[in-house]
């Protein structure tokens, strides 16, 4: 697999072993016990808080800076830091965190295809 349908892949979860079923439960980051297609076990594998990690780091480097920028530039009240960040940060997981998630299962399910069984 090349890089760009690597990044496909995790901006559209799928079940890595038949690219068809559903990765995640709906409206969740949570992982299906099994592909509805293939009927691998998606649950046994899933990455647990792996994803959240990056995040954390992700935005501790963007958010971090910016917020100092944006109070040295404009220098508006607590409360708005609060409320923009806060929308930011959030805006942020919401957007990146599956498809982190999803990323984290592709590698696994492609560096260790041993731990994943179709019983
Ligand atoms: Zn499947």
């Amino acid at each position: 697999m090349s890089f760009l349908k690597d990044v496909a892949f995790a901006l559209k979860p799928r079940c890595p072993v038949c690219q068809r079923g559903r990765l995640f439960k709906p409206w969740s980051v949570s992982v299906v016990d099994a592909c509805s297609v293939c009927h691998a076990k998606l649950g046994q594998n899933d990455v647990g808080d792996g994803a959240s990690v990056f995040l954390i780091f992700l935005l501790g480097f963007l958010i971090v800076p910016l917020a100092w920028a944006f109070e040295l530039l404009v220098a508006p009240p607590l409360w708005v830091h609060v409320v923009l960040w806060g929308a930011v940060s959030l805006g942020v997981i919401a957007l990146v965190l599956p498809a982190t998630k999803a990323l984290l299962i592709l590698l696994e399910y492609r560096h260790r295809p041993g731990d994943w069984k179709k019983d």
